[in-house]
């Protein structure tokens, strides 16, 4: 890992490495495959079967040999799916067969019932020029002893319609961080209740649990602390005690109420970086716990207006508690023209925007006011990034929008 000051302000790349670098493994279980959605494999999984498991009509239809498709075809059996074939095709033979059941012995193609005319006395006649196979061989899609799905997979429908299919009906996957969330600030009341002239929602403890979820780990919302020492302390305390990750909001800048980075080197947690040239964001600290020979506990204190909580976590947040589970977590990104020119005068920091897709596969950037203004994040379809060191992106360009 790089060593860096304390007070440097990071490049997002070192910082982000930075936190990656700290991740560990938590551990894995097994669970039932109906409670696998979104859980990360934690071992490879490998095929006990040949699938298809026979070589299967993929149509309705008639079983036949394509030397005879010119001749008139006497239909020996109708073979269902789910039954065995008990005759083999012999010349100008056919068994009539439904999709999904055994190609019987001796026939090379199925023709598709829609082809066929029937001549009556139990026999038929294939009415176009040519024809598909229409089989599917036994192993085509998948050899037994074949591994496939990797560990480090996140399970999505599909993997989940793949391990019933191999019978793997508890796979073995890794723990979820647990990731306990508290809110700091004085002005702030909790959702359910009317804010005074002075105060605002909470918005960020439930904001972020969503994220923790959509994550796959698993949130505790410890709700607020007031901007006071005994407060965040005491609340800080418990959270490390019961999690792996602790995410604070609020309370990292530089005011006088600012306390979150102070009580979390008092209580030993080694501050690993204070200061990111990301925008919004610059405020995002990020140490390790180590108290009581206990497995480290990861604390991030993230500025608490809701964009910068939401952009913080996405970029850096996330990927970590993926990479706890062992996955490699991948922003979906799409790749789109610029339909207005951007420009900003400061360009020392990474510029993330919210951004609409429009028309004619553009992409546009919206009204935004700034950090605090959550509900043009909610307009958003995705973020764009303006890289350090860049004033301006010129209409037209194609820039890449990783969705939110
Ligand atoms: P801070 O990072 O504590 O300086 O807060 C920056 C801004 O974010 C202030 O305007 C706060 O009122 C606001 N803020 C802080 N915490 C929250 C929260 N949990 N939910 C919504 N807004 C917050
Ligand atoms: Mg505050």
């Amino acid at each position: 890992m790089k060593n860096f000051a304390k007070s440097t302000i990071l490049k997002f790349d070192d910082a982000f490495e930075i936190v990656m670098d700290s991740a560990r493994r938590l551990g894995t279980e097994r669970v039932e495959i109906d409670r696998a959605l979104n859980r990360v494999l934690a071992e490879d999984v490998i095929s006990d079967i040949d699938i298809p498991p026979f070589n299967k009509s993929a149509m309705d239809g008639f079983a036949c040999r394509r030397a005879d498709l010119a001749n008139e075809l006497t239909i020996i059996e109708t073979i269902p799916a789910g039954s065995l074939p008990e005759k083999t095709i012999g010349p100008n033979q056919c068994a009539k067969i439904m999709t999904g059941a055994v190609v019987p012995e001796g026939a090379d193609c199925v023709i598709m019932v829609e082809y066929t005319e029937s001549m009556g006395d139990n026999k038929i006649r294939f009415t176009s020029k040519d024809t598909e196979d229409n089989i599917r061989l036994k192993g085509e899609d998948i050899k037994k002893g074949d591994v496939v799905l990797r560990a480090g997979c996140k399970i999505s429908a599909q993997h989940i319609a793949v391990l019933a299919s191999l019978g793997c009906t508890k796979p073995l996957v890794a723990l979820q961080p647990r990731v306990g969330i508290i809110a700091t600030g004085g002005e702030l009341v909790e959702p359910d209740q009317k804010p005074a002239a002075c105060q605002i929602r909470n918005s960020n403890g439930l904001q972020l649990a969503a994220q923790v979820a959509s994550a796959a780990a698993i949130a505790t919302n410890y709700g607020i602390a007031a901007d006071t020492q005994v407060a965040i302390d005491g609340m800080l305390k418990k959270a490390i005690a019961e999690n792996d990750v602790v995410i604070l909001s609020g309370g990292v800048s530089m005011g006088d109420y600012d306390l979150v980075r102070g009580i979390l080197r008092k209580n030993n947690v080694r501050l690993l970086f204070e200061k990111v040239a990301v925008k919004p964001g610059r405020p995002t600290v990020f140490g390790v716990s180590n108290e009581g020979g206990r497995n480290p506990v990861f604390c991030f204190g993230l500025p608490g207006n809701p964009v910068s909580t939401f952009i913080v976590f996405e970029l850096l947040v996330k990927p970590f508690l993926f990479k706890m589970m062992g996955h490699n977590f991948k922003p979906n990104v799409t790749h789109r023209q610029l339909e207005r020119t951007i420009t900003r005068k400061k360009t020392e920091r990474d510029s993330w925007l919210p951004v609409v897709f429009a028309g004619n596969d553009k992409v546009a950037s919206i009204e935004y006011h700034g950090s605090a203004h959550i509900n043009a994040l909610s307009e958003a379809d995705g973020l764009l990034c303006i890289p350090a060191g860049v004033a301006e992106i010129k209409e037209g360009t194609t820039v890449a929008v990783r969705q939110i």
